[in-house]
């Protein structure tokens, strides 16, 4: 046991620490001398690992943070006319403290609504009929997060729509995917059918949310889009000079198919979360549960009572100002058993 063992909360699933075989990979790449900046066989080797797992000739750059990863993947598509259309609750609208601008200059958020944290096709058209003279801006990339704000699913039919309408209308699809795994887990498919045979050209695969220390990957599917990404990388400070340790990390965790097996286990204990709270007449459950996430309403003196006897989460997010409960790769049964009996307690 380590000196640092904090109880396990269900505020963030990047409250987590990292899985075993990811400190294993960190561990096994560090002896000895490599090349920087990504010019490494380690890093090759997970280039590679992700060409397997998407099933293409993707390129995949690796980056320390979401934030980031979003910023730079949307602007590889953008100049400083363009707009970037997402959902209003998503990361790059209202957590990336205006990143997208900042770091792509010029560039417009344009926000779309949709039921469950989901752009509706509707909205979308809409939005796309807007005014495209001189004087304003031109949407560029339609940007879809996967599993959503509000812990929601979409299908791979359901990206093809969105896609489709978006080719159409010479737009990129971007994919914020911080939680890629735990949709990949939901949706029963593969990782290539959520992604590019759905129309997505680039997609942010969240490695810290799924057991890395840090670090999330931008997966290019059509490789001219990524021909100037490293000039991004390195200006905004992301192009990591150790960069095998950003890429090992991910051989620990795509290798046997622990990333897939730690989503289906976090989004497992929020179904068993989702299923017990569902029971308590009390809590009102605010969304469906498609991934890692359980959104819902607790009376004021639960959240309370549950914060006098240690727990930790955020009690007021998205629509309907419920509490967000995150499970996460090392989210026990008996973590999800505590809680609930908990709020029974308190209840
Ligand atoms: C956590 C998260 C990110 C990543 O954010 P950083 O803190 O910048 O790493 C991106 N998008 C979504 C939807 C997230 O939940």
């Amino acid at each position: 046991m380590s000196s640092f063992d904090h109880r396990r909360q269900f505020a963030s699933d990047n409250n987590a620490g990292c899985c075993p075989e990811v400190l294993a990979a960190l561990r096994d790449s560090s002896p000895g001398h490599l090349v920087a900046y990504g010019s490494d066989a380690i890093t090759a080797k997970a280039k590679d690992a992700f060409r397997e797992l998407f099933e293409t000739d993707c390129e995949t750059y690796f980056v320390f943070n979401g934030t980031a990863a979003n910023s730079l993947a949307i602007g590889s598509f953008c100049s400083r006319h363009h707009s970037v259309l997402c959902h209003r609750h998503s990361h790059v609208e209202s957590d990336e403290c205006n990143a997208p601008g900042f770091l792509n200059q010029g560039l417009r958020i344009v926000t779309v609504e949709g039921a469950e944290g989901k752009i509706d096709l509707g909205n979308f058209q809409e939005a796309l009929r807007g005014r495209r003279d001189i004087h304003s801006s031109q949407p560029r990339v339609v940007s879809l997060t996967n599993t959503t704000e509000l812990g929601t699913l979409y299908r791979p039919n359901e990206i093809a729509e969105l896609a489709d309408l978006a080719r159409s209308h010479a737009l990129a699809v971007h994919v914020d995917g911080a939680r890629f795994a735990n949709a990949v887990a939901s949706a029963g498919c593969t990782p290539a059918e959520l992604s590019w045979k759905a129309g997505v050209d680039v997609l942010v695969f969240g490695g810290t949310k799924n057991g890395l220390a840090f670090g999330e990957a931008v997966v290019f599917f059509n490789n001219q889009d990524s021909s100037d990404f490293v000039y991004r990388m390195k200006q905004s400070g992301q192009l990591a000079s150790k960069m095998r340790f950003l890429a090992a990390q991910w051989l620990g965790l795509l290798s046997d198919g622990k990333w897939l097996a730690y989503a289906r286990h976090a989004n497992a204990m929020a179904e068993k979360l989702y299923s017990q709270l569902s029971q308590i007449q009390t809590v009102k459950i605010l969304f469906p549960r498609e991934g890692n996430a359980v959104f819902a309403k607790l009376p004021e003196p639960v959240v309370a009572g549950l914060y006098e006897v240690g727990w930790r989460f955020y009690s007021d997010v998205g629509p309907g100002g419920g509490a967000r409960l995150m499970c996460s790769w090392d989210t026990t049964e008996a973590d999800v058993d505590q809680f609930v009996a908990d709020v029974r307690g308190v209840a």
